[in-house]
């Protein structure tokens, strides 16, 4: 088999079961000829159709460019957790930026998750969205860790919707005996990514947004009080530019570039398994992630397919086999499922920052990026959007909070920028295995 190349938003988008099964959508081809408008959204992600909403509700003229095709990068291809608070935990958060700064960080979160519930209900997005998230400690100790921070977020932040789940129960929901105890997030949960993104594309065209698709935006160029967008058939003059391009940014904004290194994480959807097979892995039909390091996170479908994800790379490029990386990963969690057929194999590009929390930026006058969610961006980059979205309609409070997080730079280029950031993940994932 071919090695695909990773970090590029035509590689490997249609291989997934929730492009296979993912609803129809209509938006315009490539860019062709001038346009003007108040922004210009780079990047049909989560972030950049998030904003689109925004603006577009608040009147402006909105036209979004996507590369490849709505959802082709991260959001469509990810494993659809729904998570609470952000990619650090609290307590982390804490050391890092002192109790005060934390707490808002914590309310962003609860934001970020009432944001997509609002949008699913909002705009009637069909896109299997379920409550609860299941954490599961994959070694001894990190159970009592799990069961201090439920403890801990009731206690600090007032936020009673995390109950602790003993090993036994652990075992009676998930069918394995793989794991210490864990704890369940009832506000968490899990979604179909793909379906999801399409969904926020329709309303984004409802509200009077222009999408086009295949149009890779190639330069910006300063001319007068206007910057201008170019694709390879056309061009955006406008007031504002949102550069979501996450992962996929490619150089396309160095100020950005410099703050995340982007990472491919791969997953599999197995054959339908039949009814009582599957709800003997899932009893209750939560997403469940472990401890790891390199984390495992799994749900079942809609069409009872154990959708899987587990096991990364550092390089631009996609192993030969996706199945080879995750399948042992799946079969070590549910030996029961040995031999299984797997019948989508698909992997993403995502971004990652140096202290493992989102970087937003405003570089000049009226260009606008947020990136390096760090593999928790179902939630807050939805969130992300907005905030951009806000600061552009002379709100920039919320924004100004996410922006004002300290951020270390990579240094070194974009690939293996710095080979002792990729040795430190491989020590890490080293770590998991004993
Ligand atoms: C395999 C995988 C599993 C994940 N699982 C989870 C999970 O379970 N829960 C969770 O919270 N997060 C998860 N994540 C992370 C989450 O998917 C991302 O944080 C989120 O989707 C980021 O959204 P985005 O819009 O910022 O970026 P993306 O969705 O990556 O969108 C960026 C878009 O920009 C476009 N683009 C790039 N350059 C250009 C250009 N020059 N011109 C035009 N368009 C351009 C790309 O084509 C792409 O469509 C996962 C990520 C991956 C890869």
């Amino acid at each position: 088999m071919k090695r695909l190349a990773g970090c590029r938003s035509h590689v490997g988008f249609d291989h997934s079961w929730y492009y296979a099964s993912g609803q129809a959508l209509a938006v315009s081809g490539p860019l062709d000829g001038r346009r003007t408008a108040d922004v210009c959204v780079i990047g049909g992600g989560y972030t950049g159709l998030s904003a689109a909403i925004e603006l577009a509700r608040a009147g402006a003229k909105v036209v979004v460019l996507e590369r490849y095709r709505v959802g082709s990068g991260a959001s469509g291809r990810n494993g659809g957790v729904l998570g609470m608070g952000q990619r650090k935990d609290q307590d982390d958060l804490e050391s890092m930026v002192g109790l005060d700064w934390a707490r808002h960080l914590w309310q962003l979160s609860l934001d970020a998750n009432a944001l997509v519930r609002s949008r699913v209900k909002e705009f009637d997005i069909d896109c299997d969205l379920k409550d609860g998230e299941l954490t599961v400690a994959h070694k001894a100790r990190h159970e009592q860790s799990l069961w201090d921070y439920a403890a801990h977020l009731e206690k600090v932040y007032d936020y009673g919707e995390v109950a602790v789940v003993s090993r036994d129960e652990v075992v009676a929901q998930l069918g394995t005996h793989t794991y210490y105890g864990g704890t369940l997030d009832r506000r968490a949960g899990h979604l179909n990514p793909l379906n999801l993104a399409r969904g926020l594309a329709r309303a984004a065209i409802s509200l009077g947004a222009e999408i086009y698709e295949s149009s890779e935006v190639m330069a910006m160029d300063r001319v007068g009080p206007h910057h201008v967008v170019k694709t390879s058939a056309g061009e955006v003059r406008c007031e504002h530019v949102v550069v979501a391009c996450n992962g996929y940014l490619n150089g396309l904004l160095p100020a950005a570039d410099r703050y995340h290194m982007p990472i491919n994480n791969f997953m599999v959807a197995t054959e339908p398994l039949d009814e009582p097979l599957a709800s003997s892995i899932n009893r209750d039909d939560v997403a469940v992630v472990d401890t790891r390091f390199v984390v495992n996170y799994f749900h079942l479908s809609r069409d009872r397919r154990l959708i899987f994800g587990g096991g990364e790379n550092y390089t631009p490029y996609f192993p030969r086999s996706i199945e080879a990386v995750v399948r042992p990963r799946l079969e070590a969690v549910y030996p029961q499922l040995r031999g299984v057929g797997i019948d989508y194999e698909w992997g993403g590009t995502l971004s990652v920052t140096m202290n493992r929390m989102p970087k937003f930026g405003h570089v000049g006058q009226g260009i606008y990026y947020a990136e390096g969610y760090s593999g928790h961006g179902v939630a807050m980059a939805n969130l992300g959007g907005q905030l951009i979205a806000e600061a552009i309609l002379g709100r920039p409070e919320r924004f100004d909070q996410m922006a004002t997080l300290k951020q270390r730079t990579f240094p070194g280029g974009r690939w293996l920028r710095w080979p002792g950031l990729v040795a430190g993940m491989l020590f890490y994932t080293f770590l998991d295995r004993i």
